[in-house]
């Protein structure tokens, strides 16, 4: 709930290199403002003139992070819910491609009346008019927003310049927060601070003063260097902050507790605090965190395991179920193309439970029909989540239907047997851009003794989707015959969501995402479900 009369603004930019965390800094330190009772959001600016990521190859910035409102955004946004517990929207995400997008638009609409359209008011007047969009709606005490990219970038300028003028008109309801690296250097046993003198340097150059440093580091940075970067980069002794390099990320608000960031900022901004802070919830998800009675070995077969941020979300969500099951989640990332009827078996065979991770296309897929079959023919535990259901479906119809032809029109246009067909609205479509099922949809549970019952506990769902393609209804009674049943429906449009095989110790598989859904202090219900029965012998 808000009670600030008026909303405060928090930049997060990064420099010296990219990587350093400044999302999980901004959803850090969002968690220890909100444990203090202030209603906040974060939001990313992303330079790229792409209008999402929802058609970037996942080997270019890691997962697509999709909305309630099916927005595709960038994987941060994961984050932000992870940490915060509360869901984020289209607002959230902002790209130079959809700044451009609509500057353009009402270009063409006449709105500029005869001007030249320009970097320096337009572009800076859309961008700062999405910063405060999230405030003016009235929700939120503070707003933080993630500047992605290094300053320094050219396609970052136009944000920087939006974040001076900002600063400018909001006086003390603003403060920018940069986070930079002090590398160690072995050779001299020393941590040098000049790459962030220089990165502040070049913030100063397009005219922002930092007013927070948080200093990404792998050792403890003594009183005298931090004395240096604040004489250097003029702020405050209170104001240099470390980073120190953690086991998890979820330790990371701790640290800025530690570090007192979250009061160091109150305080810029002129927010009153006091002692109370309830961390409870995080702590104790933390105990279990840190404290497993046991280990299991979780196969994740995808064509993108190379880059674990391909699968952010699935990651944490295993994270989250292993604490809440008290056990440690061993990922085995396997990739699909490396499976083969040579060696599944040995590569299988150790696991205890395996996920069949989302994707496009027809790469990899024999890989993952192999995998399917041989958790269905095992009785080991598997999650088929979104292609890894279709997959399922498909390895079904082959092997036990015996339909040996039978596959995906999006892998096998012109199939005989379309198990897996591109759902009806989907027909006319040409865009690639946004155009799929995306975000939240209901789903009613209608097989009570199923295992998808027992984990959510309850009839009626929601869940977030992105795909084109469906369960093809043509042939549910066959599966029905043969064992496969579908446990989850659309109760709109009767779509299949969610198929099962009830004589199986645990086969699930599921056409929306629940590994979006799943946070902190909200394990999602299937993930900690599978880790359960993946848990029993
Ligand atoms: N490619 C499949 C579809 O579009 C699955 C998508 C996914 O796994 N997200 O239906």
């Amino acid at each position: 709930m808000k009670k600030l009369s008026e909303t405060r603004y928090i930049f997060v930019t990064g420099g010296v290199t990219s990587s350093l965390g400044k999302g999980i800094l901004a959803s850090s330190l969002a968690k220890l403002l909100q444990s203090r009772g202030f209603s906040v959001t974060i939001q990313k600016l992303d330079p790229y003139i792409n209008v999402d990521p929802g058609t970037l190859n996942p080997y270019e910035h890691g997962e697509c992070y999709v909305t309630e409102d099916g927005a595709e955004t960038d994987l941060d946004l994961g984050h932000y819910e992870r940490f915060l517990n509360e869901a984020t929207s289209q607002a959230n995400n902002v790209t130079t491609g959809r700044i451009y997008q609509s500057v353009i638009s009402k270009e063409r609409k006449g709105d500029y009346l005869g001007k030249t359209v320009q970097i320096i008011p337009h572009i800076t007047d859309e961008i700062k008019r999405r910063i405060k969009i999230l405030g003016s709606k009235g929700n939120y005490d503070i707003v933080i927003t993630e500047i992605g990219g290094t300053v320094g970038d050219i396609e970052s300028l136009p944000y920087i310049e939006s974040v001076r003028q900002l600063k400018w008109e909001l006086g003390t309801k603003a403060l920018v927060i940069h986070l930079t690296l002090v590398p160690y250097l072995a050779a001299t046993g020393e941590l040098k601070t000049k790459p962030t003198q220089h990165s502040v340097k070049q913030l100063l150059e397009e005219g922002v003063q930092p007013d927070i440093l948080v200093l990404r580091t792998e050792y403890n940075i003594e009183m005298s260097v931090r004395e240096k970067v604040a004489l250097f980069c003029n702020v405050g002794i209170d104001s240099v902050v470390q980073s120190i390099n953690v086991s998890t990320i979820y330790d990371v608000p701790l640290k800025m507790l530690e570090e007192k960031l979250d009061i160091t900022v109150l305080k810029k901004l002129g927010l009153p605090f006091n002692d109370k802070i309830d961390l409870s919830q995080w702590n104790s998800f933390l105990t279990r965190l840190k404290n497993p009675t046991q280990t299991i070995e979780i196969g994740l077969v995808g064509k993108y395991v190379e880059l674990h941020d391909a699968y952010k979300s699935i990651a944490e969500a295993l994270v989250h179920a292993g604490a809440e099951n008290s056990c440690k989640v061993n990922i085995n990332w396997i990739h699909s193309e490396s499976i083969n009827s040579g060696n599944y078996i040995g590569i299988l065979s150790k696991l205890n439970g395996i996920i069949v991770a989302p994707g496009f296309g027809h790469r990899g897929m024999k890989g993952k029909i192999l995998t399917a079959r041989y958790a269905r023919e095992n009785n080991v535990p598997y999650l088929g989540i979104c292609l890894g259901m279709q997959v399922a479906v498909i390895e079904f119809a082959r092997n036990v239907l015996k339909i040996e032809d039978a596959d995906s029109t999006e892998m096998s246009p012109k199939t005989p047997h379309p198990v897996i067909d591109l759902m009806e609205q989907q027909k006319g479509i040409t865009d690639y851009g946004g155009t799929m099922r995306l975000g939240s949809y209901e789903c009613r549970i209608i097989e009570c003794n199923s295992n998808v019952c027992k984990a959510y506990n309850k009839l009626t769902i929601h869940e977030r989707h992105r795909h084109r393609y469906e369960f093809n209804d043509a042939y549910r009674q066959k599966y029905i015959d043969a064992g496969m049943i579908p446990v989850g429906i659309n109760p709109e449009t009767d779509l299949v969501e969610i198929i099962e095989i009830p004589a199986h110790k645990w086969f699930v598989g599921v056409q929306f995402h629940p590994e979006y859904r799943s946070t902190v202090l909200n394990p999602h219900p299937l993930f900690v479900d599978f880790v359960k029965n993946s848990l029993v012998k």
